[in-house]
């Protein structure tokens, strides 16, 4: 197996396209490396992208944020104008593991493992997120929800590699929040995730909302009839029930020792209806 750790990602991106074996990109490795040492894969190839400039930077723009493709967890965490501008995302990513893996995961890994399960995805997807993506055939951006296509099945190309997130500038009067349901209390994979973003007007009518429900399809489900109950009214029983339903109707989840089928549809209305009033509520409604 050959490592490697160059500093452009042109060429990282080259390496991948002309290796003929199995090859991978290397982030924080908290997923690659588990599936390496557990012998589900044997790269012949392993392409470390934190030695690339500008992987670690997290740039603020008028547009929005850019977070490079080797920010870690602990790092979105850290910085208090993402955080302010999208606390449901940097929840998101601060549920993946443990302090140690918060020291290494990245949400760009998080999103190519394309575990349906993945926390920060539902986030990302209801934050309106987009990925940046460098290959062979030069940039492309698509919206993040285009990136996973099957569980553990990504649609990047050979050799394309997600240079960045991007986040769009916060209207004002704007929340979001991400709860999963686990059945431990830290440490585990989610049975349920919900992500939910937010506008509202002055009078506290919402404007805009996006919706996206983890782990209770093959892949991260944005629901825009979830959205659509809720948009027009100021979240009232009636639109919350509304969009409870529209969640439970937008599941097809497996059985599994986790949680049932039954369950996740159940728990998946329940969860957007809280993570809605938290937005809400972050949004500076009432
Ligand atoms: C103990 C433990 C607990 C965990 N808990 C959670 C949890 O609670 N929630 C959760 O969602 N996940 C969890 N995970 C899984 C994992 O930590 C996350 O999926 C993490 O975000 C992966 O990021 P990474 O940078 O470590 O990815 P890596 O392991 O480096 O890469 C993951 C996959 O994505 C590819 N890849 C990475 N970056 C790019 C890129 N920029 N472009 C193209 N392909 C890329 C790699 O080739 C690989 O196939 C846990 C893992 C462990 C070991």
């Amino acid at each position: 197996m050959r490592y490697e750790r160059p500093t452009t990602l042109k060429a990282a991106a080259q390496m991948l396209a002309k290796e003929k074996g199995q090859a991978f990109v290397l982030a924080g490795g908290t997923d690659l490396l588990v599936r390496l040492r557990t012998g589900f894969i044997e790269p012949d190839l392993v392409v470390d992208i934190k030695g690339v400039a500008g992987a670690k930077t997290i740039q603020k723009s008028a547009s929005g944020f850019k977070i490079g493709a080797a920010v870690s967890g602990a790092e979105l965490g850290e910085h208090a104008a993402l955080k302010k501008a999208w606390p449901g995302v940097v929840e998101a990513a601060n549920l993946i593991g443990s302090k140690q893996v918060q020291g290494r995961c990245t949400i760009s890994g998080n999103l190519c493992n394309a575990s349906p399960a993945a926390d920060s995805v539902p986030a990302l997807v209801a934050a309106g997120a987009k990925a940046v993506i460098v290959g062979p055939k030069g940039k492309r951006t698509v919206a993040v929800e285009e990136i996973p296509v099957g569980p553990g099945k990504t649609s990047l190309k050979k050799g394309e590699i997600i240079e960045s997130i991007v986040l769009p500038a916060r209207k004002p009067k704007s929340g979001d929040a991400y709860l999963r349901f686990i059945p431990r209390t830290e440490m585990d994979i989610a049975v349920v995730g919900c992500g939910v973003n937010v506008t509202l007007d002055g009078k506290g009518v919402v404007t805009k909302a996006r919706v996206a429900l983890g782990a209770v399809a093959p892949t991260v489900r944005l629901v825009p009839a979830a959205a659509k109950a809720l948009i027009g009214t100021k979240m009232d029983k009636a639109a919350l029930d509304a969009m409870a339903a529209a969640c439970s109707a937008a599941c097809s989840p497996i059985d599994d020792k986790r949680g049932t089928r039954e369950f996740r549809i159940k728990v998946a209305g329940v969860l957007a209806r809280r993570a809605a009033l938290i937005a809400r509520k972050r949004a500076g409604g009432r």
